[in-house]
């Protein structure tokens, strides 16, 4: 953004310039009348000074990117104005011969310097941001004036205006114009290349330098064989003059907000261009209709010269500006092309008609290479690997390195078989050995592979599909993995349901619900007696209803909300376990500890806390701990488990037999429970190998000392085979379904009738059991 100009102290001093105009009408209206000549020079040289102190003066205000142009053109100014000033010694000074000899000859010489400031002006502001000036462009200018003379001379060759006599008023007129065209070209150029069009001032200054170059054409033949020719000079020295003023004077223009881009080398080299055109086409009209003056020749080849030096150096900036854009587009450690210059090929193809394919492939355990063998032995694995894909690919696709041990492939295909047979290809060429410092090492791939043909593939949607597919390959234990969208969709809303449930544990907002705690109750196997109620959590969610623990349990895990979790199942439960213990009921509640709760910090403080909340006795809690988050990491298992105990909280080993259990541990776990697998208990009347294992199990519970629980007891016949075998507990549907606090009441309360009444409580055989369905007495 150019920073705009202080509006109120821009204006330039109007009075002063109008006052300065008025002085060389009065001056020139004065010489006509008195014939004394140098009189309109020497006006003219103070309004010109006062145009530059002028422009001068208001550099600091202007905005930075114009900041160079106008201090040179203050400069171009003063050149103007000591011109102008000398002008008027000649004239006033002088006489005869030398007068007539020196006329002209300052202001030409003043005119070449002012064109060349202003020149310079105008490649400061083109080259503003990109670089300073370069000489190759004054070699441009140069060869530009030069074959804009030779033009001029020729034409005036043709036209036979030959010599004028003494003096140098003609060969004066001819050196400004092509100074002023070449300056007026320029500007025209940066006009329009520069995306200036809309600046009015642009057009001011190439107006008036076109019309200057007029004024020096019309004069010029004026000057022709004239001996001392005083009055052709006063047009010439009024626009020089006025051009000044007019200059100091644009300050009062507002420029326009500056949208267009900075040409730079765009600029100078059509300038260039034109400068050879004329050159050259001066050279073809002269070998055409050759003239007297073989300074045109010499002129316009010295011109053409110049220009093409120009032209070189253009193309060696381009040559430079390629290689860096290459640099900036490839990886250095592999050389093929990196994320960025990837994106855009993606892009490209993407939005070809025919469409394209997106592999993101993904090392597996590559921080292991760089971990054990080092960075160095890193970047040989990385280099390996990239040289095989490409090798592999063979020109089907294109392959990038996204940066770490990600690299990319785009195929000018969508085709889905095909882009999974690539990939598969390349799996399999990441898989085959690779030898560093003499050991052998085995990597694997994560490929997630996506394509245009899913459908609205823009803003680098494809790139996440290929993203999302590498990472559901990832966490499959890799391989190559298409997009699946309903997948995607479903792993999208359980991360924002991860996000609720985080933000309600968080925050006891209302709005995501609550936790509800559900009982189901474990019954003693000999009597029928209720012993204990295991709580189970669900979320009373506002939109999806009650969650059951499978929609979020572990989500909890892998966000880390899971102790949140437990801290209010465990206050809820005990809270709950104190209620029936204060009813005079004499029921254990148990708690499900996931992994994480046993290994968190503030575990055993928690039990404390909610036991001293609740005002309940420890041996009326119970933790369910499955085995594999026991065997997770035995020896804290154990430490834990113990200090569990020794807190006098009771503790059951969960879904026994379902994982890897070793025994030793089982040994030294202070556990008085093992809860049989529902799958065990499921089978047992069916499957006489499931039997002889649950009995196996049965005696070693025993001889371990600790009680055995069946749990998703369904029917009577397990219910009673259970009995006879001599299992101690049973929890399942056969008996009720969890259900929250006030049914688990009721339910309770239902059952101390039917225990009044003397009934052996046992369920109809093959009746699953609701949990408000009342349970069949059978007379004992
Ligand atoms: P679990 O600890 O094995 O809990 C028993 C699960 O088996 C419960 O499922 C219960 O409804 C179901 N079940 C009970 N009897 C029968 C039956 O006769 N047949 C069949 N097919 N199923 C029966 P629920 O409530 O859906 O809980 C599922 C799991 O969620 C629990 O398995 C437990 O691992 C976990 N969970 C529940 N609440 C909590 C909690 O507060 N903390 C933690 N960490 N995990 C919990
Ligand atoms: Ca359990
Ligand atoms: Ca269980």
């Amino acid at each position: 953004m150019p920073a705009t100009p202080p509006p109120s102290r821009d204006r330039p001093p109007a009075l002063l310039l109008s006052a300065a105009a008025a002085l060389v009408a009065v001056l020139a209206t004065a010489e006509l009348v008195t014939d004394v000549a140098g009189l309109t020079a020497a006006g003219g040289a103070v309004a010109a000074g006062i145009g530059g102190a002028v422009l001068r003066r208001q550099v600091p205000l202007r905005a930075v990117e114009e900041r160079g142009l106008w201090r040179w053109v203050g400069h171009a100014a003063v050149a103007v104005a000591v011109g102008l000033a000398l002008e008027a010694l000649v004239d006033l000074v002088l006489r005869g011969d030398a007068a007539a000899w020196a006329r002209g000859a300052p202001l030409t010489v003043a005119a070449v310097v002012a064109v060349l400031c202003a020149y310079q002006g105008l490649l400061s502001w083109n080259r503003f941001r990109t670089s300073a000036s370069h000489p190759a462009d004054w070699v441009n200018a140069a060869g530009s004036v030069l074959c804009t003379l030779a033009l001029g001379a020729y034409l005036l060759d043709a036209s036979s205006l030959v010599t004028d006599g003494p003096g140098w008023a003609v060969e004066g007129h001819v050196v400004r114009l092509a100074a002023l065209v070449v300056l007026a070209v320029t500007t025209v150029v940066v006009t329009v290349v520069g995306g200036l069009l809309d600046d009015p001032r642009a057009w001011v200054l190439a107006a008036g330098l076109l019309a200057m170059s007029a004024v020096e054409v019309v004069t010029a033949p004026l000057a022709t064989g004239a001996a001392v020719a005083p009055a052709p000079v006063l047009p010439v020295v009024l626009s020089w003059t006025a051009l000044t003023l007019v200059a100091a004077g644009s300050g009062a223009v507002r420029p326009p907000i500056l949208r267009g881009h900075f040409a730079s080398s765009q600029v100078v080299t059509v300038c260039a261009l034109l400068a050879i055109l004329t050159g050259v086409g001066v050279l073809v009209a002269y070998a055409l209709h050759p003239g007297d003056w073989l300074l045109v020749p010499v002129l316009a080849a010295v011109g053409v010269l110049g220009g093409c030096v120009r032209m070189f150096r253009t193309i060696h900036e381009l040559a430079f500006v390629a290689s860096t854009r290459k640099e900036a587009r490839t990886d250095p450690l592999t050389g093929v092309p990196n994320r960025r210059a990837m994106l855009e090929t993606v892009d490209r193809f993407a939005t070809s008609r025919t469409g394209a394919a997106l592999l993101v492939i993904d090392l597996d355990r590559f921080k292991d290479v760089n971990d054990r063998y080092g960075h160095a032995a890193g970047d040989v694995v990385i280099t390996t690997i990239s040289g095989r894909l490409q090798h592999r690919l063979a020109g089907t696709g294109l392959l990038a390195r996204f940066g770490g041990d990600e690299f990319a492939v785009v195929i000018d295909d969508p085709d889905l078989a095909r882009a999974s047979a690539v990939a598969a290809a390349l799996r399999e060429a990441v898989r085959e050995p690779i030898e560093i410092t003499g050991r052998v090492v085995r990597l694997e791939a994560s490929i997630g592979v996506a394509s245009t043909a899913f459908g609205d593939h823009r803003d680098g949607e494809l790139l996440r599909w290929a993203d999302t597919a590498m990472y559901a390959a990832k966490r499959s234990g890799g391989g190559v993995r298409v997009y699946d969208e309903d997948a995607d969709a479903r792993e999208r809303a359980e991360l924002a349901l991860a996000d609720e449930l985080r933000v309600m544990l968080t925050t006891d907002d209302e709005r995501f619900g609550g936790l509800e705690l559900h009982y189901q109750p474990q019954l003693d196997c000999t009597d029928g007696a209720v012993v204990g109620m295991e709580a189970l959590v669900r979320w009373a969610h506002p939109e999806r209803g009650l969650l059951p623990p499978v929609a979020f349990i572990d989500l909890a895990e892998q966000t880390g909300s899971m102790f949140a979790l437990t801290e209010r199942v465990l206050a809820q439960a005990t809270r709950q376990a104190a209620r029936w213990q204060a009813e005079g009921r004499d029921l254990a509640v148990a708690v499900n500890l996931s992994t994480s709760c046993l290994e968190h910090p503030r575990l055993l403080a928690t039990l404390d806390h909610v036991l001293a909340d609740a005002g309940l006795r420890p041996e009326h809690l119970v933790v369910e701990i499955t085995e594999t988050t026991l065997m997770h990491d035995p020896r804290h298992a154990v430490a834990v488990t113990r200090d569990i105990a020794d807190r006098g909280i009771g503790l059951s080993i969960d879904d026994y037999g379902a994982g890897y259990s070793s025994l030793t541990y089982l040994n030294e776990l202070p556990a008085g429970e093992l809860k049989l697998d529902r799958s065990f208990t499921a089978r047992l009347t069916s499957d006489d190998r499931t039997r002889a294992i649950v009995s196996g199990t049965l005696d070693l519970a025993h001889h371990l000392g600790l009680r055995l629980i069946a749990e998703g007891v369904e029917d009577t016949a397990t219910s009673e085979e259970l009995r006879r075998m001599g299992c101690d507990r049973a929890q399942g549907f056969l008996h009720s379904r969890p259900m929250p606090a006030d049914a688990a009441d009721a339910w309770l309360r239902e059952r101390d009738v039917l225990t009044a009444a003397g009934a052996r409580v046992l369920p109809a055989p093959g009746v699953v059991r609701g949990p408000v369905l009342p349970t069949q007495v059978t007379a004992p």
